[in-house]
């Protein structure tokens, strides 16, 4: 009998493909940039700017967010975000604050990564 593919498995590769497409976009040389970070009641927010790969000098804007419990949860202000894609933004957002990317801090360091992730199962947390 064929497998269902279930929503949470559409989901899960989805996300393992924006964070294998934000590996790439990495290794090509477009760092994602820190542009804030807070402090909140229950929760650190980090704000990232993540430039477009398809349109020079466009950048978008993610959001996010790790609660208590450590869950990291992103948006972003990309088009293919806005249609309930997961854009691979979030993707490299994740990754930068994993310092598993280089990335530009707030002060504009560039910052090399602290780890090499070679699976998307590393990339995405799961190993
Ligand atoms: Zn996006």
């Amino acid at each position: 009998m064929a497998e269902d593919t279930t929503a949470c498995e559409r989901r899960q590769r989805a996300h393992n493909a924006s964070l294998d497409r934000a590996y790439v976009q990495s290794q090509l040389g477009n760092a994602p940039t820190l542009i804030g970070t807070e402090v909140l009641r229950d929760a650190l927010r980090e704000t990232w700017r993540v430039m477009s790969r398809t349109t020079d000098g466009v950048a978008y804007h993610v959001d996010l967010l790790v609660d208590r419990r450590g869950v990291v949860t992103t948006n972003c202000d990309c088009p293919a975000a806005s249609t309930g894609k997961t854009c691979w933004h979030r993707g490299q957002a994740r990754l930068a604050h994993r310092d598993a990317v280089a990335l530009v801090n707030e002060v504009g360091y560039r910052i090399r990564p602290k780890l090499i992730p070679t699976t998307a199962a590393q990339l995405s947390g799961k190993a």
